[in-house]
C-alpha cells in the first residue's frame, strides 16, 4: 500500500522523506511538518519510549521479582476480595494496596522462592495475621484446606522441587497476572 505525506496527503514516492515514523512528499511538506503539532507529539512520543526502554535496561533480576510479585500479589488480592481472611476470618473490605488486607503466603517467599507465584500458596490474609502474627502459619493451614482441599495443600506442602525464574519468565508472569487481574476487576465488579 503506497504511504501518504502526513501534510498533504499525497502518495509519496521517490524523493520522498520517510521514517519509520512519519511520510512526507516533499521538502515543503517536511517544513510545515517541522512546525506542526504533530511532530511534537511524535517527538514526546520517541522520547517518553526512549526513556522507558533505558529504564527498563538498568532493570535488575530482583526488579523483575518485585515487579512480578507486585502483579501477582495485587492478583490475589482482587481475587481474594469478598473472602475473610484465610487465617482469623475477618472480613475484607477492599482489595486495594495499602487497604486492610495483604496478600499473604503460606510457604515463605524468602524459604521456598519456587512457591512465590503459586495460586494455593498465597491468599487475602488480614494485615495482623500478615504482619504481626508471623502469618498464623496454623490458622491459615486450616483455612487453606477448607478453600482448597487437603489434597492440594499437601501436594504444595510436599513439593521441594527447586525453581529459578529468569528474567523472561518474570515479565511474563508479570504480564499475565496484571490481565488477569484487570479481567477479574471487569467480570466481578
Ligand atoms: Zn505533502
Ligand atoms: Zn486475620
Amino acid at each position: 500500500m503506497p504511504r501518504r505525506c502526513k501534510m498533504c496527503r499525497a502518495k509519496v514516492g521517490n524523493g520522498a522523506i520517510i521514517s519509520n515514523l512519519v511520510a512526507l512528499c516533499s521538502w515543503d511538506c517536511f517544513k510545515k511538518y517541522q512546525k506542526s503539532h504533530y511532530a511534537k507529539q511524535v517527538h514526546d512520543k520517541v522520547m517518553r519510549k526512549d526513556r522507558a526502554d533505558r529504564k527498563e535496561r538498568l532493570k535488575t533480576y530482583n526488579d523483575y521479582v518485585k515487579e512480578a510479585q507486585k502483579e501477582f500479589n495485587h492478583y490475589i488480592r482482587v481475587r481474594d476480595k469478598n473472602k475473610p481472611c484465610i487465617s482469623c476470618g475477618t472480613e475484607q473490605m477492599s482489595a486495594k494496596r495499602g487497604g486492610a488486607f495483604d496478600a499473604g503466603h503460606y510457604r515463605s517467599r524468602g524459604s521456598s522462592p519456587a512457591h512465590r507465584f503459586h495460586l494455593f500458596n498465597c491468599v487475602g490474609q488480614c494485615k495482623k495475621c500478615n504482619r504481626w502474627l508471623s502469618g498464623a502459619v496454623a490458622d491459615m493451614r486450616i483455612g487453606l484446606i477448607k478453600r482448597f482441599g487437603i489434597e492440594r495443600i499437601e501436594a504444595l506442602e510436599n513439593d521441594n522441587k527447586v525453581r529459578k525464574f529468569t528474567g523472561t519468565e518474570l515479565q511474563r508472569i508479570k504480564k499475565i497476572f496484571s490481565k488477569k487481574r484487570r479481567l477479574y476487576e471487569k467480570k466481578f465488579r
